[in-house]
């Protein structure tokens, strides 16, 4: 009987934990009320939102509204995207266990530690310095030790890493940028809005397969602009 005991007071502890940790409270509201409610249904995917503590990815001036249905800013004229968005585009890339990502625009970080609680190894690039040095950080400090963040224009990719299984690109441009759709492995999906980067962009899904590039149109999206770094 006694082993019985321990793992029944094991679990009633845990419940009690989480009852009195706010954050896990609302997270879980969010993925309930904003996100299955939406539609999404992939088990990592929503494993995963439940466990990225997103106050910790935001200013400290707005962690009160981490877990709200809308963007928040995170500085340098950025933000990082609603919490539906992020788990939307993450169902997209069907994401699984032994791939390998690259996100372009890693902004907070939030969107490469939901992806790198689910895939292998993510490579994610930021062209903000700043914001590249502090998710670095930060994603050091949260244990991510699947995650690999640099500073450069993604644009380009990373082709010392290629191919990648999973492309999400949370920048909008009014194209794909080709060197993405050569690092995309056989049987790979690439994830980006596309469109006017100003106004409205639709979040396109391009698949390749036999080496065949095939494109989906999906919702409409609004992103921050993929911008360039000047040439040398
Ligand atoms: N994925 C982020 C939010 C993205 S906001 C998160 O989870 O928080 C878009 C980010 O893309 C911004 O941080 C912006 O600086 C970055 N960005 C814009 N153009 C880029 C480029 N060419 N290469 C890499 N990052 C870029």
């Amino acid at each position: 009987m006694r082993p019985f005991l321990i793992i029944w007071l094991l679990i009633l502890f845990s419940g009690y934990c989480q009852q009195n940790d706010p954050y896990q409270v609302e997270r879980n509201r969010m993925v309930n009320n904003q996100i299955i409610a939406r539609g999404i249904s992939d088990y990592a995917t929503l494993k995963a939102m439940r466990k990225v503590p997103r106050h910790l990815f935001v200013p400290p001036s707005v962690a009160g509204q981490a877990y709200n249905d809308w963007p928040l800013p995170i500085g340098y004229n950025q933000t990082i995207s609603q919490p539906f968005i992020v788990a939307y585009m993450t169902e997209l890339s069907r994401p699984v266990k032994n791939k390998r990502a690259l996100e372009i625009g890693t902004g907070s970080g939030y969107q490469a530690a939901v992806l790198a609680e689910i895939v292998d190894r993510v490579y994610t690039i930021e062209i903000v310095p700043e914001l590249a040095q502090e998710s670095a950080a930060r994603l050091k400090v949260l244990g991510y030790e699947n995650i690999i963040v640099r500073y450069s224009d993604g644009y380009k990719g990373w082709p010392e890493h290629a191919p990648f299984d999973i492309i999400i690109v949370t920048a909008a441009a009014d194209h794909i940028p080709q060197p993405l759709k050569d690092q995309l492995a056989e049987g790979g999906r690439l994830v980006m809005p596309v469109g006017n980067p100003a106004t409205v962009q639709e979040l396109i899904v391009l698949t390749k397969r036999k080496g065949k590039i095939t494109e989906q149109r999906l919702e409409p999206v609004r992103f921050v602009p993929l911008k360039r770094l000047r040439e040398k």
